[in-house]
């Protein structure tokens, strides 16, 4: 494929990520502007708060940054999350496109009501986060990166996880699809693959029975009590390296990072 914008175009500046307000989002956001970008934070109205607060943070390290609450499984929200932060911040330069929930439903179990709003959330929200930068950043013509999270439930189904395993196996397909097509305008695509990340997801109110924080996950995965788990900065770290201009090669990955719990 030919391609139009030389990967030497890209120069990040300014980076969006959904689902900020806390956990692997909130991480992310304070290592990118480590890294020296101005960072757009979104999450949904209840965590104004969270988000003001690390707005503050933000700027204690000398970087911009601005919130923006909306739901990523509107499209009014999204396009409006990527003009505000164009017009505010100056460019869209990376979507780390985050916001997700967590689910645990059994196929006999499922309810309709509740699959369409994994979905909705899951992989509505992550193709319009991935669409309205991508437009955004064609039309600035220096490139860009753009980064999903899928999981390793996104890599081998779980029971109990039907719905969140359909969410996060669609994340990758899109990833690869949309790393296709951006590739000529020197956009690339790759999406996160978390294990066992500890935050507020993988808490269950019987996870004291089943050796602590993330057991009850731990044992839906087939896994045992010891088995690894990380903070969200091994989540941050990865997206860090993604968005830097030397890792214009890696492009329609989803990226796994479980301390070996699942290998390609
Ligand atoms: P978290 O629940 O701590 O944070 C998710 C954030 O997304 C929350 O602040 C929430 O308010 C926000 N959010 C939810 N719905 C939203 C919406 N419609 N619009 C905007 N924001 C919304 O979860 P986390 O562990 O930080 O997970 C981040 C991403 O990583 C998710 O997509 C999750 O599926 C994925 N992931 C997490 C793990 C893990 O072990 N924690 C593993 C694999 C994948």
């Amino acid at each position: 494929m030919a391609t139009s914008v030389p990967h030497t175009a890209y120069s990040p500046r300014v980076a969006i990520i959904t689902g900020a307000a806390q956990g692997i989002g909130r991480e992310t956001a304070l290592r990118l502007a480590e890294d020296g970008l101005d960072v757009a934070l979104n999450d949904i109205p209840s965590k104004t708060k969270a988000l003001q607060g690390l707005v503050d943070e933000i700027k204690a390290k000398g970087r911009n940054s601005i919130f923006i609450v909306g739901d990523v499984s509107s499209e009014e929200d999204v396009k409006n999350i990527v003009s505000t932060t164009a017009e505010k911040l100056g460019s869209v330069d990376v979507m780390v496109a985050n916001a997700g929930i967590g689910a645990a439903a059994e196929l006999l179990e499922m309810e309709v009501a509740e699959f369409d709003r994994v979905i909705a959330i899951n992989v509505r929200g992550v193709m319009l986060s991935y669409k309205y930068a991508a437009e955004q950043m064609v039309k600035q013509g220096r490139g860009g990166r753009i980064i999903g999270a899928s999981s390793v439930l996104g890599k081998q189904g779980g029971p109990g996880f039907t719905a969140y395993s359909a969410s996060k196996f669609a994340v990758r397909g899109m990833t690869q699809a949309a790393a296709k097509e951006l590739a000529p305008h020197a956009i690339t695509v790759n999406a996160y693959a978390p294990g066992v990340i500890k935050t507020d997801m993988i808490n269950h109110p019987q996870d004291n029975e089943l050796g602590g924080p993330g057991g009850v996950l731990k044992w839906r995965l087939g896994l045992q009590p010891d088995a690894p788990d990380a903070d969200p900065s091994v989540i941050a770290s990865i997206v860090s390296y993604l968005v830097k201009p030397e890792a214009y090669f890696i492009t329609g990955q989803a990226i796994p990072v479980t301390g070996g719990v699942y290998m390609e």
